[in-house]
């Protein structure tokens, strides 16, 4: 076992650094987080240079590295900035949908698109009556002649009204058992019955563009339709494997921001005629909050190394994200507490970390959701003959 990064691996985090601290400028942050504006020129940038695009392989112009180095650059994104961190390395959200399923010509097409055009993509599970239970999807992707119509509402959906193109999730066959029933199609913002509506007024990531997206009678031909008809559930649970270390790598990368604003805080404030930092509390957050933040940042980094390595372990990816977000949101709610009444106002960057912190709880699956997928793990033997 090695804990040491290689110098490959040095040289992208030092970069990605860089790039987040040069290029979200706080008054960029500030702008975005007030305006609910999307920042398409730093996301540009940061394609330009390669960091959104860090998985998608050489062969389609992408960087061709691991879930690994893509987790390192987002911890750096985030540390500075979630929500323009997102905005920039969301906006390839859904290939790996592609590069784990699609066909040559769907690669081709999409992943060019991403890398030469600066296209931006997005996934599309959830609905209004359907979150956590995604097999419950209403909308339907069904077979008419040679072409395949889509009808049904999506909402929450990452980079909805600025996307090029979206991958959905619908149902395509009913049946007894609903989980076999699902189809993702790869659906262009420029066809026909595509209509995207910005969701405003978000509690954090308010530089990352979220929207409800209708689908009334899309037509596409099988060129569309990713894989097998019929197995969407099911590329859908190996997508999240793929992408919920990078959520984890989110929180971690919040938690650590939020710590960084506090450590200068404590050692400046001072109260009863000495810095808060000499204070025992004091001291007991700070190492409580650090060692929190390093066991998330291992936990994460193991997820995203077994991903790249290919070996199989969605239980190890829930892990991390439930337990990195959970860090995250304790540290950024001490962060605010130790800064007292001028963490609760605007003017320090720890009440936008606190507001931020809050989705990696929440999207790519509940920490309640990544509770069930650990769970289901270690209890399968009993679940199979008790459980739902
Ligand atoms: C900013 C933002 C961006 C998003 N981006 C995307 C995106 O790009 N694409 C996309 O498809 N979706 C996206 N989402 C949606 C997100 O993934 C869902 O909000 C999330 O999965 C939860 O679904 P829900 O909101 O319907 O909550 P619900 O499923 O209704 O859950 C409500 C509560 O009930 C709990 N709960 C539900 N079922 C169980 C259970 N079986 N056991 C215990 N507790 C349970 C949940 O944990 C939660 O606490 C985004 C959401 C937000 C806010």
């Amino acid at each position: 076992m090695d804990f040491k990064l290689t110098p490959e691996q040095i040289d992208i985090k030092k970069a990605a650094r860089e790039f987040a601290e040069n290029e979200f400028s706080p008054e960029l942050m500030e702008e975005c987080d007030r305006e609910e504006g999307y920042p398409m020129e730093v996301v540009k940038k940061a394609r330009d240079l390669g960091f959104s695009t860090i998985k998608i392989p050489e062969e389609y112009g992408g960087m061709g590295l691991t879930l690994f180095e893509e987790a390192l650059i987002t911890e750096e994104f985030y540390r500075v900035s979630p929500g323009i961190g997102n905005a920039c390395l969301s906006s390839t959200f859904g290939t790996e949908l592609l590069i784990l399923f699609g066909n040559e010509e769907q690669k081709e097409k999409y992943l060019r698109w991403i890398t030469e055009k600066h296209g931006i993509s997005a996934m599309a599970t959830t609905e209004p009556e359907a979150g956590s239970d995604v097999a419950n999807v209403k909308m339907k992707i069904v077979k008419e002649g040679d072409e395949w119509v889509i009808n049904g509402v999506k909402t929450f959906i990452t980079n909805g009204t600025v996307c090029d193109f979206v991958l959905v999730l619908g149902r395509t066959y009913d049946g007894e058992k609903r989980h076999h029933g699902l189809t993702f199609a790869i659906i262009e913002s420029k066809m026909k019955g595509f209509k995207a509506t910005k969701i405003k007024n978000k509690l954090g990531l308010r530089a990352s563009d979220t929207a409800e997206i209708v689908l009334k009678d899309v037509r596409v031909g099988d060129e569309n339709i990713l894989g097998e008809p019929g197995k969407g559930f099911y590329y859908l649970m190996e997508f999240f494997n793929h992408t919920r270390p990078r959520v984890a790598a989110q929180a971690v990368g919040i938690a650590q921001g939020a710590f960084e604003l506090t450590l200068n805080y404590v050692k400046e404030r001072k109260q009863f005629g000495k810095p808060i930092a000499a204070f025992q509390h004091t001291q007991f957050k700070i190492a409580e909050m650090a060692t929190r933040i390093q066991a998330a940042r291992l936990l994460t980094y193991q997820a995203a190394w077994q991903c790249s390595i290919g070996e199989r372990k969605p239980e190890l990816s829930s892990m991390a994200k439930w337990f990195a977000g959970e860090t995250a949101v304790y540290v950024a709610d001490w962060a605010v507490q130790l800064h007292g009444g001028y963490g609760y106002v605007g003017d320090y960057a720890v009440e936008r970390f606190y507001r931020d912190a809050k989705i990696t709880e929440l999207y790519e699956g509940t920490k309640e959701i990544q509770k069930l997928v650990i769970a289901r793990t270690m209890l399968r033997d009993v679940l199979k003959k008790y459980g739902d």
